[in-house]
């Protein structure tokens, strides 16, 4: 097998496309009057808007930022409860954590790894009959496929409470024909722009919303929680200055402009992206169609951005440990990688009292799946690298 590692260099499970135009539209923005949140910021909130057919778009300098920012936004206050998946990224749990609220974790759907909408109505009918039920629900769309989202929509109707798509993985993705953050089941999406992710900024994320209050709440806290709009403001003596006003307590979550004018070049590229993340996910599907592992399953529902593309490793099927599989990767130079330790058997939230047991799915995935590098600029050596690591290691 391979072991030179000039023949064999590294190939990353994710890395970001930047083009000499993502380039050029950098430096104009330094050559410009504006370095941090300027005109550049509104025009790709405008761009993943109307991408998307969401009516506002709020950029922030993260996805962690977005999701704080949507949590206060609907309101999220101590003693409040959260639910959300165990199988994300710890930042979908702490925004919560952030608001003061508590966080409770709903079991994933075997198939497709994202929010088990059986579990979510047997939790809800449960929290009923104690008197607690969610404020607000944090949809995760894993690897870029789209949670079931009209479900979840009718449980939040019928329940009463709010609904945050953490759309980090799937900006491009589509659910019913519609596209992930039109917000049509939801009160936000939130999307991620750090590299690994389907667009960058660098760092930065974006929280869009159909409802103009959340809009403004969001626009406001990003920014201190000042204003300078004359109508928001007190009235203050004569004869002073009051050029603005802190009417609430804020953050510095703002996106810079340089960071909004890769972002917006990247907008541009989005289908390339798009297009080469499918081509790559549907040779995998193929080439390992008659492998002993099991490839991600799609919802005829969805249609996946594929940030990610997991493969379940079981032992009793290949003769080979997902623990095996993973270092025999990493020997050859193939850093694939593992999404995601379930958040409540983090050190920090075992404290908080979790138990191992308390989402038997999203545990079961966790000792067997691995993700396979995907991303736009994966050459076809690589792919055949990535093919015949897996080829000797378990067929
Ligand atoms: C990446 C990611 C985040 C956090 O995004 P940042 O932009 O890095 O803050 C949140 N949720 C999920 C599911 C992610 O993958």
């Amino acid at each position: 097998m391979f072991s030179d590692k000039e023949l064999n260099p590294k190939i990353p499970y994710g890395a970001q496309d930047i083009s000499q135009a993502d380039i050029d539209a950098v430096n104009e923005v330094l050559r410009s009057e504006f370095l941090t949140q300027g005109p550049v910021v509104p025009r790709f909130e405008l761009s993943v808007a109307s991408m998307c057919d969401a009516q506002y778009a709020v950029a922030v300098n993260s996805a962690t930022s977005a999701l704080h920012l949507a949590c206060l936004a609907l309101g999220v206050e101590p003693g409040d409860s959260v639910w959300t998946t165990p199988t994300t990224f710890v930042a979908t749990a702490n925004c919560a954590i952030y608001c003061g609220a508590n966080i409770d974790f709903v079991d994933i759907d075997p198939l497709t790894y994202n929010m088990s909408t059986e579990c979510l109505r047997e939790k809800l009918m449960q929290s009923k009959l104690r008197g607690k039920l969610p404020k607000v629900v944090i949809a995760v769309h894993l690897c870029g496929q789209s949670c079931d989202m009209e479900a979840i929509y009718l449980l939040a109707k019928e329940y009463g409470f709010c609904v945050i798509e953490d759309a980090s993985h799937a900006i491009g993705g589509q659910y019913k024909k519609h596209a992930i953050g039109s917000c049509m089941f939801s009160d936000i999406t939130v999307f991620s722009f750090h590299p690994v992710k389907i667009i960058t900024t660098g760092e930065g994320g974006m929280a869009v919303t159909n409802r103009p209050e959340l809009a403004e709440r969001m626009r406001l806290l990003r920014s201190h929680g000042v204003t300078n709009d004359i109508f928001k403001m007190s009235p203050r003596r004569e004869g002073q200055i009051w050029n603005y006003q802190q009417i609430d307590l804020g953050y510095n979550y703002r996106l810079t402009d340089i960071q909004a004018a890769l972002g917006l070049s990247q907008m541009k590229r989005l289908d390339e992206f798009l297009a080469k993340r499918r081509a790559i996910a549907k040779k995998y599907n193929e080439r390992l169609s008659n492998f002993k592992i099991t490839i991600p399953w799609q919802h005829s529902d969805a249609i996946s951005s594929y940030h990610l593309y997991p493969v379940r490793i079981k032992e009793s099927l290949c003769g080979r440990t997902q623990k095996e599989v993973y270092e025999i990767f990493h020997k050859n130079n193939v850093c694939v990688n593992l999404h995601y330790i379930p958040i409540y058997l983090h050190p920090y939230y075992e404290a908080k009292g979790f138990k191992e047991g308390y989402c038997p799915e999203s545990e079961l995935y966790f000792q067997e799946a691995i993700t396979l590098p995907i991303y736009p600029t994966m050459s076809a050596a690589s792919f055949e690298r990535i093919i015949s690591v897996l080829e000797d290691c378990i067929n």
